[in-house]
């Protein structure tokens, strides 16, 4: 999540989606896929999302500051620890394990490809119920997002299909680590076919091999 704060106290904040980028430069030339530009005193800034998966919310300073306090920790966040894993997806008994990876409120910059491959590396499918996580599988969450953001952030973030890029136009690497996110076959037993289908309207792969 980048949250984009006005001269006036209001706070634009963008979620990029798989596939959105913002680009930074002096001048940028619109593209087909630009949906907003900011012209800020020295740079313009250009949101663009070819697929438009991606989210752009606007606030005034109250609204922000309310919005703000109401997202959980960050994935990435060095207060993020195993117990704070462990409460937050106890509080959900009856929900699917990779809905609860995404609810914002605990798991703040999570996203769909995150929250899939959070659940391969932990050989966890999707669809199990959050109370059916037993107590040594918590640390092997916490172990496979660790493993799911390292590459991503030190590579530049992931890229789909021409999607996410840098602020300067480079394309990210992370696409390499992917595991069962638009995956075929399974990168971890590298035999099995990759199962696709729907968890709460979002695309959600898995291995049945690999994840219990
Ligand atoms: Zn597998």
């Amino acid at each position: 999540m980048l949250d984009f704060i006005l001269d006036d106290g209001s706070h634009l904040l963008s979620h990029l989606g798989m596939t959105g980028t913002w680009l930074i430069g002096e001048t940028i030339k619109s593209g087909k896929h630009t949906h907003l530009t900011l012209k800020a005193k020295h740079h313009t800034l250009a949101y663009d999302d070819p697929r438009r998966f991606g989210h752009l919310y606007y606030y005034s300073k109250a609204e922000a500051e309310k919005k703000l306090a109401e997202l959980g920790l960050d994935l990435t966040d060095p207060d993020f620890t195993l117990e704070y894993l462990t409460q937050s997806i106890k509080r959900f008994p009856e929900r699917a394990l990779k809905v609860t990876l995404l609810d914002q409120k605990y798991f703040a910059g999570s996203g769909n490809y995150i929250a899939n491959e959070i659940c391969a590396r932990a050989g966890i499918r999707p669809t199990r119920k959050c109370r059916l996580v037993k107590k040594e599988e918590f640390p092997k969450i916490l172990k496979a997002i660790h493993e799911v953001l390292a590459p991503a952030l030190a590579s530049g973030g992931t890229t789909f299909q021409g999607g996410y890029r840098d602020s300067s136009g480079e394309k990210g690497l992370g696409v390499q680590h992917l595991v069962v996110f638009y995956q075929k076959t399974c990168q971890l037993c590298l035999k099995t076919p990759v199962k696709k289908i729907l968890l709460a309207q979002r695309g959600t792969y898995y291995c049945p091999l690999c994840q219990k």
